[in-house]
């Protein structure tokens, strides 16, 4: 069964970007007679709101998509998360990380490696752990990639891969070759909401069944971590559909800084939805 998603965060009203986005998957449903699902990812509390979540489904409405219900809401799911870092944490492949954001950033600019080695901070001498944790002090979950490798042996760690029907930004496509290294030893629950951005999206995408996961360009290099992830996991590998970010008038990719080109100014501008539809396809 072709089952395909499209998750945004409620961060702020849908543009351009993100109806191509929606409409390209929701499309590849309705071309393989498959199914198409809405989710949304609101694990992030200090950006998402409520009324950004009614504008995401008020503009798809308006743009003449129609979704699965109940639709999926990842804040109201945030035991499952917890309970997949606690998994994690019982086969010692997590560690705790208190440094902030700078901390962080500085060791990354100082490093004799470049990036990827420095964003991997790795565990603190257990003695600091002790005091940090009794001190109440915040913290992230890890994934250590080195004990991952462990975990998943050489050969599996080796022939991770995943297929890419779409494109990467590079003309990435075929069969591509998994390098989860480059990703560092990325953030699987956040200080303040307990889960992050890779674990969530992947547990959802095997806890739904998604089959094809169509999104753009730029989550790309996010799916070679993402993969290792699902194997770690044993959840099944999607295929994924990276398809390309349209460009504005200016010629730069649209984002949410772009406030000017939301879909609802755009309505609000009396822009019909078919004529969108026809420039998007
Ligand atoms: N929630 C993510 C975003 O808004 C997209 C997740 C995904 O498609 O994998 O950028």
């Amino acid at each position: 069964m072709f089952v395909t998603r499209f998750a945004p965060s409620p961060t702020g009203r849908l543009h351009k970007g993100h109806a191509f986005s929606a409409l390209t998957a929701w499309r590849a449903a309705k071309a393989a007679g498959g199914r198409f699902i809405l989710r949304i990812e609101d694990i992030d509390p200090t950006r998402c709101r409520p009324e950004f979540e009614a504008g995401i489904y008020e503009d798809l409405a308006w743009l003449g998509l129609d979704w699965e219900t109940p639709v999926r809401r990842q804040s109201d799911h945030l035991a499952d998360y917890a309970a997949v870092v606690e998994s994690l944490d019982h086969r010692g492949l997590l560690y705790r990380c208190f440094r902030t954001r700078k901390e962080i950033l500085d060791a990354i600019g100082a490093a004799p490696h470049g990036p990827a080695e420095a964003a991997r901070p790795g565990p603190h001498p257990a003695d600091e752990e002790a005091r940090l944790l009794a001190e109440g002090r915040p913290f992230a979950w890890r994934l250590s990639l080195d004990r991952a490798k462990e975990a998943l042996g050489v050969a599996a760690w080796d022939a991770l891969s995943f297929i890419e029907e779409g494109s990467g930004p590079n003309g990435e496509t075929g069969r591509i070759k998994a390098r989860p290294e480059t990703a560092g030893d990325v953030v699987l629950a956040r200080k303040d909401a307990g889960t992050a951005y890779h674990l969530a999206v992947t547990h959802d995408d095997a806890l739904q069944g998604v089959s094809h996961v169509i999104r753009g360009q730029d989550l790309f290099e996010a799916t070679h971590v993402q993969r290792l992830f699902q194997a770690l996991m044993d959840w099944p590998a999607p295929v994924y559909r990276h398809h390309r970010l349209l460009a504005g008038p200016d010629g730069r990719r649209y984002a949410k800084r772009d406030q000017s080109v939301t879909l609802a100014e755009l309505r609000a501008g009396g822009l019909l939805p078919d004529r969108l539809g026809a420039e998007l396809a």
